[in-house]
């Protein structure tokens, strides 16, 4: 049986976990990662939900309450808080970029190159996949454990994006099922399908963030998050296709390679033909291209590899790019038309889009007479006007763009067209603020926004108001009853009553409802109203800084900018908000209408500081707890955990192995102290018996 790792580490924990548990660990964690590759990669299955879940829970308890977690136990993929950057990750073996065909004889001449090179007649053998348009990455493994995922970067240096990896649910955290080499490089590209790229957009635009442009950006996007919760929170996913370096197993081929990849349980591409000769290499890009619209993912190519490692390694790289592949780049789907109309259109939480109105024109099919010019950044940058000549186009179910505009065909009466200064929906000031991509309006009044806003006021997270869901709040506005948060507290059972959707039992229970909600805490508040930027751990900070919602009244930047954790964005939008003379009103009568906030989430002063008050520590060696629940004790008391040293650095945790990081903190003069230690300062608020408990 394999040694459970933390016991390895920490031997005096052996004694203190009975052996059926560990037993039970170790089963639990090879199940759940079973079911998982069943139910992500193959697609099929073999226990409910339900049970999974069931399973998952016991695991969970049985880690948190014997403080034990094997590195490849699947509660390790939900995300861990967020750190500062990306560590650098030196490739060993540098990922190349492929050089592109984008035409059938260019593909005929790589292959002629090629046999010209070798010196044979003979006809090559190729595979030939699906180009997915995501983020390549390189996955590490050290006897089977996954040890670090990294991205491309400039091919010889990427980012440690580990910590967001592990959150996809189709990476092995552990290789089972097959022969393991000593340590492997393995290549993929983390990707989004094209249905949750759409979803993803259209929580954005409710969320009041900008959109992203396609299917790669939002992967890469997610990839890069420093906050990995977030990257849990996007359904990506991971086609492995390469190998890098490689130790202690020796592949002939590609194909070889992918049948390792494929017992070891890593999720492939769609597709992967082998083709001898260039013919057939040509038929299988015909057939994809054909297929392209039906696969889930958006792909823009195909991918051509010399089968043979040897070959490979004989035919060796040209500069940056191997001379063994090619990347074939399929047609888009693209016409020419000519932009009508520019308008401006204001999401349900203020994102003012621009989009263009075509001379219709048909595309793959399809008849395409408008379409989002994504943000105003990318407007300048592609300097879209009114009037130009543009070549739009769409790939798969993926939203028509615009490409670029045929400058050639410009009469120089073509218009530009400015961010709006006013709202189009209410005629409010727009605001955007520097470094932002995104221009909104901010009007607590704008009636775009605002049953979407009531909407989040009332739900869960907000003030908690059950049954002032979606359908009621838009039955609610279009009588006139609604039409702004103050409103709701001027609500009458009598007028409920009257309507469709209500009955003497579910008016009264509305009516109660709202008249509960007004005691709600002062964090809930300040998440609930919608401030841009301000989610529910910004509240929080707020509200415990400020006693009272009046405190807030005026707030200048500054003020803001002294709480830890905040920054300028956070900070400029509150100071704003709360400057905003018609926002200020709404709370006036809010609070006449007996709005009564508390907030035991305010530290005042003379409670005394936290123990890490204000203070930024870093952790690093191994702790006899898992990493991410000693970050949330320190952040309970206070502290910021940061991922690496500097001169701002208050105090090094060291654990056991603990190497580069300590060196540099003693280098720095940083105060080091053990684990044991920062147990202790943390003991007196009775933080740790939460933890640990
Ligand atoms: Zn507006």
């Amino acid at each position: 049986m394999r040694l459970l790792s933390c016991l390895q580490k920490w031997p005096t924990m052996t004694e203190k976990i009975p052996q059926n548990i560990r037993h039970e660990i170790t089963r639990l964690v090879k199940e759940l990662n079973e079911h998982s590759y069943r139910y992500y990669v193959l697609d099929s299955p073999v226990i409910s939900d339900a049970e999974y879940d069931r399973q998952y829970r016991r695991l969970r308890d049985l880690e948190e309450r014997y403080g034990c977690v094997l590195p490849d136990s699947p509660t390790q993929r939900v995300g861990a808080p967020p750190s500062e950057r990306f560590d650098k990750v030196r490739h060993t073996e540098p990922m190349l970029s492929l050089d592109n065909a984008f035409a059938h004889d260019e593909v005929l001449e790589f292959d002629k190159k090629l046999r010209k090179l070798l010196r044979s007649d003979e006809q090559i053998e190729y595979t030939v996949e699906p180009k997915y348009d995501g983020i390549a990455m390189e996955l590490t493994y050290r006897d089977g454990l996954l040890v670090r995922a990294s991205t491309r970067g400039d091919g010889y240096e990427g980012e440690d994006v580990t910590q967001n990896i592990r959150t996809i649910r189709e990476v092995p955290l552990r290789i089972e099922g097959a022969l393991i080499p000593r340590e492997i490089d393995i290549r993929g590209e983390v990707y989004m399908d094209t249905d949750e790229f759409e979803a993803l957009n259209r929580r954005r635009e409710k969320q009041g963030e900008p959109a992203f442009a396609n299917p790669r950006n939002a992967a890469a996007g997610s990839v890069r998050q420093l906050d990995s919760r977030i990257t849990s929170s996007r359904r990506l996913h991971l086609a492995c296709y390469g190998i890098g370096s490689v130790v202690g197993m020796i592949f002939s081929s590609q194909t070889e390679f992918m049948n390792w990849l494929r017992t070891a349980r890593f999720p492939l591409p769609a597709r992967m033909a082998v083709a001898k000769g260039v013919e057939h290499v040509i038929d299988e890009i015909l057939k994809l291209e054909h297929d392209r619209d039906s696969f889930p993912f958006e792909t823009d190519g195909a991918v051509v590899k010399v089968n043979d490692f040897g070959l490979q390694q004989k035919l060796g790289v040209k500069t940056r790019e191997p001379r063994w592949a090619i990347a074939y780049k399929f047609q888009a789907h693209q016409g020419t038309t000519v932009i009508r109309e520019i308008h401006g259109s204001v999401g349900r939480t203020g994102v003012i889009t621009p989009f263009a109105v075509f001379e219709p024109v048909r595309i793959g099919g399809v008849s395409v007479s408008r379409s989002t010019l994504h943000n105003w950044d990318e407007m300048e940058r592609k300097d879209i006007r009114i009037g130009d000549t543009v070549v739009v186009e769409r790939a798969g179910d993926v939203i028509p763009h615009v490409v670029t505009v045929v400058k050639e065909k410009r009469t120089g009466r073509e218009r530009k067209f400015p961010v709006p200064a006013k709202c189009p929906a209410c005629g409010s000031q727009v605001v955007r603020e520097q470094g932002e991509v995104a221009a909104r309006c901010v009007s607590l009044h704008c009636p775009a926004q605002l049953q979407e806003k009531i909407i989040h006021f009332a739900s869960r997270g907000g003030m908690d108001i059950e049954g002032l869901g979606e359908k009621n709040v838009e039955l609610l506005y279009d009588k006139g009853l609604i039409r702004n948060f103050e409103d709701i507290y001027r609500l009458k059972k009598n007028d409920l009553l009257d309507l469709p959707r209500f009955a003497e039992k579910s008016a009264h229970n509305l009516i109660q409802a709202i008249e509960n909600s007004k005691r709600a805490t002062l964090a809930r508040f300040l998440f609930a109203i919608g401030i841009l930027h301000v989610g529910e751990y910004a509240a929080k900070l707020l509200a415990r800084n400020f006693r009272r919602l009046e405190d807030l009244f005026g707030v200048q930047k500054e003020d803001i900018l002294g709480i830890r954790q905040i920054g300028e964005k956070i900070a400029a939008s509150v100071s704003a908000f709360f400057s905003d003379w018609k926002n200020l009103q709404v709370f006036e009568s809010m609070k006449k209408l007996g709005l009564d906030l508390a907030n035991p989430d305010f530290v005042s002063a003379k409670k005394g500081r936290l123990p890490f008050e204000g203070l930024t520590v870093v952790i690093t060696g191994s702790l006899p707890i898992p990493r991410k629940d000693a970050e949330a004790l320190i952040e309970s008391q206070g502290g910021h955990a940061a991922s690496s040293v500097s001169a701002s650095t208050d105090y090094l945790v060291a654990g056991d192995n603990a190497g580069s990081k300590l060196e540099k903190a003693k280098k720095l003069g940083v105060k080091i102290i053990t684990f044991d230690t920062l147990i202790k300062m943390a003991e007196n608020s009775g933080a740790q018996q939460r933890l640990f408990s």
